[in-house]
């Protein structure tokens, strides 16, 4: 085998409905009754937003005894949502009777999932069920960020003979104590996207978040970055759901976060506000280096003064007056007390340079340049 298999991808618009923003494929983490599903996809069709339906049937679960999905009964209930809806259906197979019944039943897209990714010999298994079907196969980044084992088993499926595969970010477990359930590590996705160029990268932020509250902020990550598209898990009630209850958001909470993405607005194209946002940040930072000029500016003039009264430079009661009150300040605009403290520890050291008259202040010379 070559250092990295030549892939040929069909592009997106070859297999999947085309869509004005990125790819959408929304649903829940496992499919749970008749019900549960007709109500979470009629939702998500009617959108208008969704362009495929996802649907766990069987659940890998970490300890035995919880909720393992409700397997094969669950395949002809997607049927007949996808005639309903008319959405095409993805389902994660994790071995090869897996993909069989699911070849049977006629279900549109399989997906490998980060436990199946890790494992080379079952990939294989799976890669030898898929053989001849030629049917589309998503990837989700392995556990583990290892970039090698991702990129092998997309080359497995290529060398299947399927030319339609998609990539899915997932994030990468971790022993470290991070607020997302799953580090993101973006370099890994970036750099399976110039391993392989033209392969679809979509973005799952509901396993890399673990919890709705940070759902927002991975998806406008995934789409500054690029990504083609989003995979996020949808249930009509997820407070109730079997798996993933707090990770899962309901059908109107995908409709406000796709609304509110950047670059989901048709009319918007995402390179064009990623470029608007920049410009944005450059005028800021300049406009914070006139002010800082300024405030240097005026510790000159306060250090002339001090110097000619023989004060001392260094004054701790109202230094420790000036970071109470502007962490305070901070703290209303929604600042970080730490970054604060930081930053003004910074501004203080330089102010205490210029009123000891260590260097003239920029502001001084700018200001006197002017008249
Ligand atoms: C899932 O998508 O429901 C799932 C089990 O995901 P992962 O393989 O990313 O853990
Ligand atoms: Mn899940």
């Amino acid at each position: 085998m070559p250092e990295s298999t030549p892939i040929r991808i069909n592009p997106l618009s070859d297999w999947l409905p085309s869509a004005p923003g990125p790819l959408v494929i929304a649903g829940p983490c496992s499919v749970e009754s008749p019900e549960q599903l007709r109500e979470t996809a009629s939702a998500l069709a009617a959108s208008g937003k969704v362009q495929v339906l996802r649907a766990g049937v069987w659940k890998p679960r970490s300890r035995p005894g919880e909720f393992e999905g409700l397997g094969s009964q669950a395949l002809p209930w997607l049927i007949d949502i996808r005639k309903e809806t008319g959405l095409p259906i993805a389902v994660e197979v994790a071995r090869p009777d897996h993909v069989e019944i699911c070849l049977e039943y006629g279900i549109d897209i399989l997906w490998m999932g980060a436990r199946t990714t890790v494992n080379p010999f079952m990939v294989q298994e799976i890669a030898n069920a898929i053989r001849g079907s030629g049917i589309p196969v998503m990837v989700k980044n392995p556990v583990s960020p290892d970039l090698k084992l991702w990129a092998g088993a997309i080359e497995r499926i290529f060398l299947a003979g399927t030319s339609y595969i998609m990539a899915i970010h997932r994030g990468f477990k971790t022993h470290e104590k991070t607020i997302y359930r799953n580090i993101p590590l973006w370099d890994i996705p970036l750099a399976l996207r110039m391993e392989f160029p033209g392969l679809p990268v979509i973005c799952d932020p509901s396993h890399i978040a673990g919890h709705r509250r940070w759902l927002a902020e991975v998806t406008v990550m995934a789409m500054m970055l690029q990504m083609d598209g989003l995979m996020v898990e949808v249930h009509h009630d997820p407070a109730n759901a079997l798996t993933d209850p707090q990770q899962q958001i309901t059908p109107a909470a995908l409709i406000g976060l796709l609304d509110n993405l950047p670059g989901m607005d048709p009319a918007g194209d995402p390179r064009q506000k990623l470029s608007s946002l920049r410009h944005s940040i450059d005028r800021h930072d300049h406009r914070l280096l006139e002010l800082l000029a300024g405030r240097m500016q005026k510790a000159w003039e306060i250090g002339r003064i001090k110097r000619l009264h023989s004060e001392a430079i260094r004054q701790p009661v109202r230094q420790k007056d000036i970071v109470d009150d502007r962490v305070d300040k901070g703290s209303q605009l929604g600042l970080d007390p730490e970054f604060v403290k930081k930053l003004l520890h910074l501004l203080h050291e330089e102010s205490i340079n210029v009123q000891s008259g260590k260097y003239p202040p920029a502001a001084s010379s700018a200001t006197s340049n002017k008249h």
